[in-house]
């Protein structure tokens, strides 16, 4: 196996050797019977994660998260209808853009990137965007990956249930780790990929949705041909195929990490993460490295630390010093300040943080000698 590495960027995330090994299997083609049901199990298990009564399924893509995020918001909106899509990080921007370039109506809801959404300010703007603007959906982000703040979908989910309009959620970089009941939460269309908290092969992107969800085309007309998230969906149930070539050794990996995760179960990996990221927080604090994001909606998962104002310090040299150690960490995404990005995701513990912080440490040390 090839050397082991501590991966502390948000995604793609450290694996497993048993992940990586999934990959090599001989030849197949993916139109074989055998391949159909290596992907009913992935649909069908990474559903039962968020929807853990049945009923849903998870459609899956070949192609980066975003191309997911891409699928449901060009097919799912109707002729006439807007989405609302909460704006606090780059995230929820691209939402956004990706609704500009398909001349979709939105209202953009711009919250801070670091303090708790005001869900009563919020709810007001829903019921304006709702009666004057036809606004059938709200779009949003679990966790920002830019930054680490963690949005209370289970409110937004709330909100969206008060006005009768469906919720859609982008959850690249919290499903597998933050717990998530789409039922409860009143979730309608869920975003993620196979190489965050899964810990699987980048290279795949799901959406997971009712049945009765998905086969509710209702008249709408495909915006896009590849990324036509309906089209996927019945091609799969009448096939069991993709449309198009799916990445095929990604998907055995993504087989393998599923079955990782469903032996270690989303609340230990959460509780797992969690203790990665107290030992983080410690280790910050004893540098006197400050955590962008405020405590009432920080995550679990990412950490946005402020660059400090050292003499000599640069992120480049850190980031070199850290990857000739075998660990990677990862520039800020926001202009207000300068920061540097903390991912405790993938296969990794609380001991490898504790390697990180101590390489840390030597690099600060290094600039006062
Ligand atoms: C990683 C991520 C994405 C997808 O990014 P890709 O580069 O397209 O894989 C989308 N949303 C969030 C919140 C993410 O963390």
């Amino acid at each position: 196996m090839p050397e082991r590495k501590i991966l502390l960027n948000p995604g793609p995330a450290s694996t497993t050797d048993t992940v990586k090994a999934a990959q090599i299997v001989p030849d197949i083609c993916p139109r074989e019977k055998e391949f159909g049901d290596l992907m009913e199990y992935v649909s069908n298990s990474l559903a039962l994660i968020a929807a853990p009564n049945g009923g849903y399924k998870a459609v899956l893509f070949g192609g980066s998260g975003t191309a997911g995020v891409e699928a449901v918001l060009s097919s799912v909106p109707a002729e006439g209808e807007s989405v609302i899509v909460i704006n606090n990080g780059a995230y929820g921007k691209r939402m956004c853009d990706i609704l500009k370039t398909y001349s979709i109506g939105f209202e953009e809801y711009v919250s801070s990137k670091t303090e708790k959404l005001d869900l009563d300010d919020f709810r007001a703007f829903v019921g304006r965007a709702v009666s004057e603007k036809n606004a059938r959906y709200i779009s949003c982000v679990h966790s920002e990956t830019t930054t680490g703040l963690l949005n209370d979908i289970g409110a937004i989910g709330g909100i969206a249930a008060e006005f009768g309009i469906k919720l859609i959620v982008d959850a690249m970089s919290s499903f597998a780790a933050v717990p998530i009941d789409m039922e409860e939460m009143n979730i309608s269309f869920l975003i993620a990929s196979s190489n965050k908290n899964i810990q699987g092969m980048a290279g795949v992107v799901f959406v997971i949705a009712s049945d009765k969800t998905l086969a509710d085309r209702d008249g709408k007309k495909p915006r896009s041909f590849y990324l036509d998230l309906y089209a996927q969906h019945d091609y799969f149930i009448k096939t069991r195929q993709t449309r198009f070539t799916p990445p095929v050794q990604t998907l055995y990996a993504l087989k393998q990490a599923v079955d990782e995760l469903k032996n270690e179960t989303v609340a230990k990996r959460y509780q797992r993460y969690t203790e990665s990221w107290e030992e983080l927080k410690r280790g910050l604090d004893s540098i006197g490295l400050k955590r962008l994001v405020d405590d009432s909606c920080h995550g679990h998962i990412i950490t946005t630390v402020l660059e400090p104002d050292i003499p000599g310090y640069s992120f480049n040299d850190m980031h070199d010093y850290l990857y000739s150690k075998g660990i990677t960490i990862y520039p800020g995404k926001i202009s207000e300040g300068r920061t540097f990005r903390i991912a405790n995701i993938g296969a990794i513990d609380r001991s490898d943080i504790a390697v990180f912080i101590k390489e840390l440490k030597a690099y600060f040390d290094s600039l006062s000698d």
